[in-house]
């Protein structure tokens, strides 16, 4: 039996006997994620020129060495231990209502959030709930990046060239979107990239409310299973999924919102500062926010 057929079988068993026993909602559970122990301090890290480096940070899923290992603490990206960690993913797949100020869940071991995305994926890569959209997809894109992060970026639907490559953020926005994350000194695969929704809707419309209802439950896993220090929302659909809110993006953005444990910065799409670059201005000053948050310095 392969890992994450262990892991499914651990988790139906597990939600089976809590049921049995009566029990209809996973508990709240207190974590100390950003108590300051918690946190990396990052450190300024310089080149021998002097000019501030990016950082890398290794991919604890691929191997075998203990966390203290592999643990940079020179890496501003890297989302820090000590946290939390339950024995068994189970809780991650518990599709209860969470409401988005409860706190995640205990977090999963970090050398096991790999299999847990793929599980999620897995489901994903089945699902035929919105039927047009499953249809005309080519194919599902799930998310990329490092499980491990600080950072998630959450847009809202693939695109043409998404569909086509199984990957978010591939296309002209994504390309823009590199440039950003390459201005913050991050690298792309050093963080989280997600959509609100996972199939791409004919023509590039905007995902219905329905759609987004339908989907939603896939992100809030990936979140559950990363849980990043910080979420960044690009633009309308995924504020409105994540914080649910309507309202605009400029009344949203400047500031830190919460969603669970996780700080919350929401800017424009990309796509949106391809027809409006005068706009571009102010998603470099959300980033700055979030990088001088972070200990990034630019
Ligand atoms: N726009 C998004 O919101 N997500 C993508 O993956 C691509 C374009």
């Amino acid at each position: 039996m392969s890992h994450a057929e262990t892991l499914r079988k651990a988790l139906i068993e597990h939600l089976e006997s809590l049921q049995a026993a009566g029990v209809t909602h996973i508990p709240k559970v207190d974590l100390p994620l950003l108590t300051a122990t918690a946190r990396v301090e990052p450190t300024k890290s310089t080149d021998a020129s002097g000019a501030t480096k990016s950082h890398t940070i290794p991919d604890r899923s691929r191997n075998s060495e203990s966390d203290s290992q592999l643990r940079d603490p020179g890496n501003p990206i890297y989302n820090a231990e000590p946290r939390s960690e339950s024995p068994s993913p189970a809780r991650v797949f518990a599709k209860v209502e969470t409401s988005f100020d409860q706190p995640y869940a205990t977090a999963i071991p970090a050398a096991e959030r790999s299999t847990a995305l793929e599980i999620i994926r897995a489901e994903v890569v089945g699902c035929v709930k919105c039927s047009d959209l499953a249809r005309t997809r080519k194919q599902t894109v799930f998310g990329v990046g490092n499980p491990n992060t600080r950072i998630c970026l959450l847009g809202e639907a693939p695109g043409a060239d998404e569909d086509q490559q199984g990957e978010p953020f591939v296309g002209a926005s994504g390309q823009l979107l590199n440039k950003i994350i390459a201005a913050c000194k991050l690298k792309r695969e050093d963080i989280y990239i997600l959509n609100a929704i996972k199939c791409r809707p004919p023509g590039n419309r905007n995902p219905s409310d329905v759609e987004v209802d339908n989907c939603w439950h896939f992100a809030h896993q990936q979140l559950e299973i990363i849980q990043p220090e910080f979420i960044v929302c690009l633009g309308a659909v995924p504020t409105k999924a994540l914080l649910k809110t309507t309202q605009s993006i400029g009344r949203l953005r400047g500031v830190f919102h919460t969603y669970r444990n996780s700080r919350v910065v929401v800017t424009y799409h990309p796509s949106y500062l391809l027809r409006t670059p005068s706009a571009k201005v102010h998603v470099w000053n959300d980033m700055k926010m979030l990088m001088s948050e972070m200990g990034v310095e630019l």
